[in-house]
């Protein structure tokens, strides 16, 4: 058997190439965790992926649902398979919509959050029918000039700052709300982001008001994982500034999906220590430095500070600031310049 180095992420990443490229958010995160993909040697047997250090299998469906589909029923997506056999060392990369990663197990939270999904998921339909009846592109609305419209719907919309910082709902939650919101006592209002579920119409041009020129700012890589899903693939085209804390277990399946925002120019980064990595650095710090630095086309990418129990974190003058801001401004989907030796960066 030909033998492929799947050690690193860029690797990895590579497998999937011209034979995914439908489904590229899904091969990206899949690389991320450690699969690679699995091409049959009988048509007969299906298509997947299959991690490169314990070979589970995964179908191919199955994975897109999970790491793409409806995050309202990622609870049911995870239900039936698992993309690692127990003990293998790719589990410390963790999936945030993993019930496991989101939940104390399977008790507890997950439990209330699927009742809460199903709930919706009954009433949802019921939303959209007598919204499109009243607002349809019939709608008046729709004969008024597009400056005029744009000007109503930033009025309607929840006022944003520029910098929009996002939590999620509580701490257990994989519901994502702006720290504003979450702030407010009394029961939320929901007839303004309603506003969005009106009709397809209003909710591509709203949209557009809501990623443009707002940096949206993240606690953890966890909560913009989960941020990047709930706008889903809408959001995602359009989202240009972020602002976000690394460092943990979640960077590289939370990188690998945000380097699928074509529009993403602005980032800045706040990783609570001075140097990318260190001699016999965990797996899942590699990783999350990987797909950290596969990221590309910025224009800005700055440095934050971590607050004061992280005085040493990577700033300016350091040679991986440096580095990082040379790779993330290359070109859009030029390969990086970053060289692997076995499985690790060599700087
Ligand atoms: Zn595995």
């Amino acid at each position: 058997m030909e033998y492929v180095s799947t050690s690193t992420y860029p690797d990895r990443l590579a497998t999937f190439s011209g034979y995914w490229d439908d489904q590229e958010a899904t091969a990206r995160q899949l690389a991320a965790i450690g699969h690679v993909y699995d091409r049959p040697p009988l048509e007969a047997i299906e298509e997947g992926s299959r991690c490169s250090s314990c070979s589970n299998f995964v179908r191919r469906g199955l994975s897109a649902r999970a790491l793409e589909g409806d995050t309202g029923s990622y609870g049911e997506s995870f239900e039936i398979f698992q993309f690692h056999r127990p003990h293998c060392i790719r589990l410390q990369v963790r999936i945030p919509l993993e019930p496991q990663a989101t939940f104390g197990g399977l008790y507890g939270g997950f439990r209330m959050q699927e009742m809460r999904s199903r709930w919706e998921r009954k009433i949802q339909p019921q939303i959209a029918q007598t919204s499109r009846f009243h607002v349809g592109q019939t709608s008046s609305l729709f004969s008024l000039p597009t400056e005029l419209r744009l000007q109503i719907y930033s009025m309607i919309l929840p006022s944003l700052d520029h910098v929009t910082e996002i939590v999620p709902i509580n701490r257990d939650s994989s519901r994502v709300v702006t720290r504003t919101g979450q702030e407010k006592t009394g029961p939320r209002d929901l007839t303004k982001s309603n506003l969005l579920r009106t009709c397809r119409a209003i909710h591509n041009e709203a949209l557009d008001i809501l990623y443009t020129n707002r940096t949206y700012r993240f606690a953890n890589a966890k909560t913009l994982y989960l941020f990047l899903r709930a706008i889903g693939r809408a959001g995602r085209d359009l989202l240009g500034q972020i602002d976000v804390y690394c460092g943990s277990r979640e960077d590289a399946i939370t990188f690998a999906l945000l380097s699928t925002c074509p529009k993403l120019r602005a980032m800045t980064i706040r990783l609570p220590r001075p140097k990318l990595i260190f001699p016999r650095s965990p797996i899942w710090l590699v990783d999350g430095v990987a797909c950290l630095l596969f990221l590309s086309g910025l224009e800005d990418v700055r440095f934050g500070d971590c607050g004061s129990n992280f005085p040493h974190y990577l700033n300016d003058p350091k040679d991986d600031a440096a580095l990082i801001r040379r790779e993330l401004t290359r070109p859009k989907w030029s390969p990086g310049n970053i060289r692997w030796v076995d499985g690790y960066l060599d700087l």
